[in-house]
């Protein structure tokens, strides 16, 4: 089962998180294999996979109050690429692909060949009202020095740095069962005492998390898909003293869960004009539109556009039409 563990150092300004997905990225794994598409090459479901983990990792990191999207625009045979985490730890995740993609590929020529690829993360609240943008941040996928980032968890600790002034480390790795993560974060300290003693403390805190930095990232990605939470800590932080939080397991465990519905749909294509659906009709008898995310297909015939485009006008004054 999936699930997710948060813990602190006690005395310490460090805190961590491991996710662990085995059912729900499953989940999104086969439902992909049942679509006309097929299943995704390898190396896109390893980065999807990681994906799908850092953005759990950083919403409950975060504590956002709405979505956070984790979204690559590709410079390379990966075009898009998508994890998106709700603060009920809901996610779901897809990608866009060409095809031909080598089981081998690294990660920097699938998404960055040019050096034109690059990273946002999207926070869009709750509670947003209308008008107002999300949040977002964009990381390149390289270097200051124009070096092309190698993995996905460099990426989101430059980000981590640059716009939560938030120093990460990130253990990232999927295969075809799991999908993992190990986040060690430094907290901002608080009300500092006098300035000497100050640094003096400051100084034996940052020993401290570069300590237990080192430790987070001498964990192998083989190991964090074989070995179990409990085991990965121990092994790490035996020397530690530790302060667990309640896990998330069960009920409110990290799930696969889509936001997509027939209503959305009827908007988007509401919005392509009724000329648009109608060329589309006459070509092939049906209108079929299935989610990137879940695979969930809709289809509308010639009496449903017409209904999109009476039901607006034949409504009652105040009343909206529900689709
Ligand atoms: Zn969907």
């Amino acid at each position: 089962m999936s699930e997710l563990h948060s813990f602190i150092f006690e005395g310490l300004p460090v805190r961590g998180q491991i996710v662990r997905l085995t059912d729900s990225w499953q989940e999104v794994l086969s439902r992909r294999e049942g679509s006309q598409t097929g299943p995704w090459p390898l190396p896109v479901r390893n980065l999807l996979g990681e994906m799908a983990a850092a953005s759990l990792l950083m919403q409950s990191s975060i504590k956002f109050n709405g979505a956070l999207e984790l979204q690559i625009q590709g410079d390379g045979p990966i075009k898009l690429a998508v994890a998106e985490a709700q603060p009920d730890l809901s996610f779901r995740a897809t990608a866009k692909v060409m095809a031909g993609i080598d089981d081998h590929a690294h990660l920097a020529d699938l998404v960055n060949g040019n050096g034109q690829g690059r990273c946002a993360i999207t926070l869009d609240p709750q509670d947003r009202q209308p008008g107002q943008q999300p949040y977002q941040g964009i990381v390149p996928l390289a270097a200051a020095d124009g070096t092309r980032l190698q993995r996905l968890s460099d990426m989101i600790q430059h980000y981590m740095r640059q716009s939560e002034q938030l120093d990460t480390v990130l253990v990232l790795a999927a295969d075809d069962r799991v999908a993992a993560g190990l986040l060690i974060q430094r907290m901002p300290l608080e009300g500092k005492g006098n300035l000497q003693a100050g640094r003096a403390d400051e100084e034996a805190l940052a020993e401290d998390y570069n300590r237990i930095a080192t430790l987070a990232a001498s964990l192998k990605p083989e190991e964090l898909l074989s070995l179990d939470a409990e085991t990965v800590l121990r092994r790490l932080f035996w020397e530690e003293r530790l302060m667990r939080f309640e896990p998330r397991v069960g009920e409110t465990a990290p799930r696969f869960s889509c936001r997509c519905s027939r209503a959305r749909v009827v908007n988007m294509l509401r919005s392509l004009g009724r000329e648009e659906l109608d060329s589309i009709l006459e070509e092939r008898g049906q209108i079929e539109v299935s989610c990137d995310f879940c695979g969930n297909e809709e289809r509308f015939d010639a009496v449903d556009v017409a209904g999109m485009f009476t039901a607006l006008q034949d409504a009652p004054p105040g009343t909206q039409s529900v689709q």
